[in-house]
């Protein structure tokens, strides 16, 4: 069956037609500036070189309508009919309390999405526009909501709980919800086929740096603790967000720096992080890793500070779970750069973690980077957001 795969952000669309019996890509690629001048779709199929249209899309709609017409384009779609989309499987990014997992969607979904937008102010009712133009343009193909929430809310209560004055939870839903879950679910599973190890009888922390960066405690299967809570803000030092800090921080930089709440909260999420810490050079960890090899005292500082923050979660995990069998490597910088993971595990040697410095080189690929007699098995595991939702999407509507 094709499922087509969407994630739907306020201004972009990626997307991805997946053959869920192959589990093979046949097409993907993104929508740009949706409603902003310049906008562009640009579409990969598979074994070909990208097609780059530009062309306007004043909403998401229009963008679904055009990612439909590349795929059954005559010279280079990749499906003669839209009936041979079998299923539709989007990202939703908040749950809430109301989805520990997947769902087919229906009218009662979309209500209990909607309740979740305070929320996620910014990508929740973008998740919502996506399904309402799938709705419209493929009428009766069943769709499927797979929330970025959802495996974490096997976290147990003094996992999720901040010290705050408990009616902030009952009456305002404040909480640690968890963000990057699919990858979290993924990688963990991944991780226990290939240790041969049962995953319900496995101690599992995910790394999954990339832009965003979120670590997780994943015992016997299920989540029992991440780094990032009511929003992506929190937790590790990212490429533009900040993580922990003191929350007084933003009273004083307001006060100080003359900006007003809503300034200061831009400064956490776009300012700061490895962007922030290196003076502004850059968030990409390409740069950072050149400049750190250069000896540029900006990668220097932003490495060292990057890589505690990892380690210091790590340990963390190891004493909520009392011990750990695995750490796993995921997402952009943690399936690239060799450089963040043995610095990372440098801090480990208490654990027993002994790494491989050759495998440790790789990039971009499956690999165990632990020598044999490590005490603590040490893999990289790239993610597969899209496979995942796929796969959840078949699971859901049956496959045929
Ligand atoms: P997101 O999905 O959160 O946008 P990704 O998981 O795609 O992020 O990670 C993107 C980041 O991965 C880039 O900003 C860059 O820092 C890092 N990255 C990508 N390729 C490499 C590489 N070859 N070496 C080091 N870092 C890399």
């Amino acid at each position: 069956m094709n499922i087509l795969v969407i994630n739907c952000g306020s201004s972009s669309l990626k997307f991805q037609l997946i053959d869920s019996d192959s589990e093979q890509v046949k097409a993907k690629g993104l929508c740009e500036r949706i409603g902003i001048d310049g906008s562009r779709l640009v579409y990969t199929p598979a074994g070909k070189d990208k097609i780059v249209n530009e062309t306007p899309m004043p909403d998401h709609s229009k963008a679904v309508s055009l990612v439909l017409e590349a795929l059954t384009d005559p010279e280079n779609g990749v499906i003669s009919d839209l009936s041979e989309i079998g299923a539709i499987g989007h990202r939703v990014v908040h749950g809430g309390e109301k989805f520990s997992t997947s769902v087919v969607i229906d009218d009662a979904v979309l209500e209990a999405v909607k309740e979740c937008n305070d929320l996620a102010p910014l990508h929740n009712p973008a998740n919502l526009i996506g399904i309402a133009a799938c709705t419209k343009l493929m009428p009766g193909v069943p769709q499927v909501a797979v929330f970025d929430t959802a495996f974490h809310q096997t976290m147990p209560e003094k996992a999720y709980l901040y010290g705050l004055p408990y009616r902030y939870y009952t009456e305002h839903k404040v909480r640690r919800y968890g963000f990057h879950g699919t990858s979290h679910s993924y990688v963990s599973g991944r991780t226990a086929e290939i240790l041969g190890v049962p995953a319900d009888k496995l101690k599992v922390i995910v790394c999954h740096l990339g832009n965003g960066a979120s670590v997780s405690a994943v015992m016997n299967g299920k989540c029992v603790d991440t780094s990032m809570g009511l929003t992506p803000l929190e937790g590790m030092i990212m490429g533009t967000r900040s993580g922990d800090m003191d929350p007084a921080i933003i009273e004083y930089i307001a006060n100080t720096e003359k900006l007003s709440l809503s300034e200061v909260m831009k400064v956490l999420n776009k300012e700061s992080g490895v962007f922030g810490l290196s003076g502004g050079l850059s968030s990409d960890f390409r740069d950072l890793e050149k400049a750190y090899n250069e000896g540029k005292v900006e990668g220097k500082r932003a490495f060292e500070a990057y890589s505690y923050r990892v380690a210091k979660y790590i340990g963390a995990y190891t004493a909520a779970m009392n011990g750990t069998d695995a750490i796993v490597f995921t997402a952009g910088v943690g399936e690239n750069d060799p450089l963040i993971r043995s610095m990372i595990c440098d801090y480990l040697g208490y654990l027993g973690v002994s790494i491989d410095e050759e495998a440790n080189k790789k990039r971009g690929e499956e690999v165990v980077i632990s020598t044999k007699d490590s005490k603590v098995s040490v893999l990289v595991v790239p993610t597969n957001e899209e496979l995942a939702i796929a796969r959840e999407t078949v699971r859901l509507v049956g496959g045929a």
